[in-house]
């Protein structure tokens, strides 16, 4: 096997008795602690060695190339052997693995995650708890309560706050606007809410307000509440790409005159492409004004939460009635960690139902938690775990202090790219992205530029060199970067901008457009 000889050779795998009534492989339980032990610490070791062995992000291999090896796995039969189970996923996954912890993955906000997070699941897991009532959870339900509690008073959303974990930011967003559509359609006279009901006669009215450069799940969750696509408004954002107040106004003014209704607006803060917030506290006020929910979509910026520096930038969020927060992404935690909280608990009745078997009212009467009262979900992870471990052994500081160096490292990035005449950099980094192309001085034509920068992407990819994002800004193709690892260099980064730099000139020659002059043979890299 292939990566057996670096092993820790005292680790003796647990073998599989499948016809003896206690196999250690089948079931897990207390007769199946040791082989717990030495199958998670060949698991361990597995993991050790590939990473130690990993020197790119990713492989660069192409769905073609991987599939066949799927076609011959037949799921009715078997290995019947741990060993062999690891040494087929080592081929099957662990060697074409995407690291997010390298410092060439800049595409995607994936974050290295913290090692007191992993420790939590290896607790988790095995226990298996389900957050959705007490009686299947006790002190994790109090654990979870407790970071939503915090996270609601780092907010600032006052004494009536709550919220509950969510699988991410998708998620939030849809259980936000979904109380926000059936608190706003109670209010409306002579429906009797939406939960009994359905939605009112008027709800094509409905409209959601929501930047251009917000994240799709808004259309998402609009479509899967019955109102569409075409109900969100996606209003125009300035040069810096925060929502342009007055074409907020005047959007609000339109609804006005075409009988429509704003139930809510998002805010978001820290967009996807760009990290730019947008000014919430002026939506805030608007919003207070015409009676409509404030949602913040803080799935990317929360984190400045724990920040020592740059807190203020998310000014306003104390007013939000609710806020998405993905802790898997500048809370440095593992995949899936997330929370929606809502200013008011009372609200949260909208997504609530008594079951009979589960959760009944009465339970809930009696001050019984029973978290399930306030999720989209049922059965749901432990997913709490991972923050508490973090914030018990490393403390918020640290956390904060991680995403304010990549605050730093994007500056610093955009100062050094801003120094080559081939790089195009779009605009200041407001939180860790930079959004750029490859752009020489001879080729102009703007679909010659986007199949460069295509193809420098997917140049670095193929190699297993990079892993770098690629986003359409007014329907141009640039790249991203999107910074979330403390440890990286400004020297690695300034190394890959060489890189693709090196690429592009490589492939600007065999452009078709005539505008895009041949370069002259000697300047052709041999790559
Ligand atoms: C990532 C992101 C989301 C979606 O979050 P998931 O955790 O991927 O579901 C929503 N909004 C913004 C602004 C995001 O950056």
């Amino acid at each position: 096997m292939r990566y057996d000889t670096e092993l820790a050779p005292a680790i003796v795998l647990p073998r599989s008795r499948p016809d003896g009534r206690n196999d250690p492989l089948a079931l897990f339980n207390e007769q199946s602690l040791d082989a717990y032990r030495s199958g998670m610490q060949r698991c361990v070791e597995l993991v050790r060695h590939t990473l130690t062995r990993a020197r790119n992000p990713c492989s660069g291999i192409e769905p073609q190339e991987l599939q066949p090896a799927f076609q011959a796995i037949d799921l009715d039969r078997p290995l019947d052997d741990l060993e062999a189970s690891l040494e087929e996923l080592q081929r099957l996954y662990l060697d074409h693995a995407v690291y997010f912890h390298h410092p060439r993955y800049v595409a995607h906000l994936n974050c290295p995650i913290t090692l007191p997070s992993i420790l939590a699941e290896a607790i988790a897991t095995p226990l298996n708890t389900a957050v959705e009532t007490w009686d299947q959870s006790a002190g994790a339900t109090l654990i979870e309560q407790k970071l939503i509690d915090w996270t609601a008073a780092r907010v600032g959303l006052g004494e009536d706050a709550d919220g509950v974990f969510t699988s991410g930011g998708t998620q939030s967003n849809l259980m936000a606007l979904s109380i926000a559509r059936d608190s706003a359609c109670e209010a409306m006279p002579g429906h009797a809410g939406n939960r009994h009901h359905g939605l009112p006669s008027n709800f094509r009215q409905l409209r959601i307000l929501t930047s251009e450069v917000s994240h799709f799940s808004v259309q998402k969750a609009a479509a899967l509440l019955g109102l569409g696509y075409d109900a969100v408004i996606a209003v125009p954002s300035d040069a810096s790409k925060r929502m342009d107040i007055a074409a907020l106004q005047a959007a609000l003014k339109e609804c006005d005159e075409a009988g429509l209704i704003p139930f809510a607006i998002v805010a978001t803060a820290g967009t996807t492409d760009f990290g730019s917030i947008d000014p919430i506290p002026t939506m805030a006020e608007l919003c207070r004004q015409r009676g409509i929910w404030l949602h913040v979509d803080a799935a990317y910026g929360g984190g400045l939460l724990l920040s020592r520096r740059h807190r203020h930038w998310l000014a306003g969020i104390e007013q939000a009635d609710s806020v998405s927060i993905d802790y898997h992404k500048t809370f440095f935690q593992p995949v899936s960690c997330s929370a929606c909280l809502v200013r008011d608990r009372r609200q949260l009745r909208h997504i609530t139902y008594h079951a009979d078997y589960l959760n009944p009212r009465d339970q809930a009467e009696g001050g019984t938690p029973d978290l399930v009262n306030k999720s989209l979900q049922t059965t749901r992870r432990f997913d709490a775990l991972k923050l508490w471990m973090s914030l018990r052994t490393l403390g918020a500081e640290r956390l904060g202090d991680h995403l304010d160096q990549v605050i730093e490292l994007a500056q610093q990035a955009y100062r050094a790219m801003r120094q080559r005449d081939d790089i195009e950099v779009l605009l200041p980094p407001a939180l860790s992205t930079l959004v750029f192309r490859y752009r020489p001085d001879d080729v102009d034509d703007d679909g010659d530029l986007d199949t460069l920068n295509q193809q420098i992407r997917q140049t670095l990819s193929r190699r297993g060199e990079a892993v770098v994002a690629g986003t359409r800004v007014d329907g141009r193709f640039h790249l991203k970067f999107t910074l979330l690892n403390p440890m990286t260099r400004l020297a690695e980064l300034v190394a890959l901008v060489a890189e693709i730099a090196r690429i592009g000139e490589s492939l600007a020659p065999s452009l078709t457009s005539p505008s895009a002059r041949p370069s002259p043979v000697w300047s052709q890299s041999s790559c």
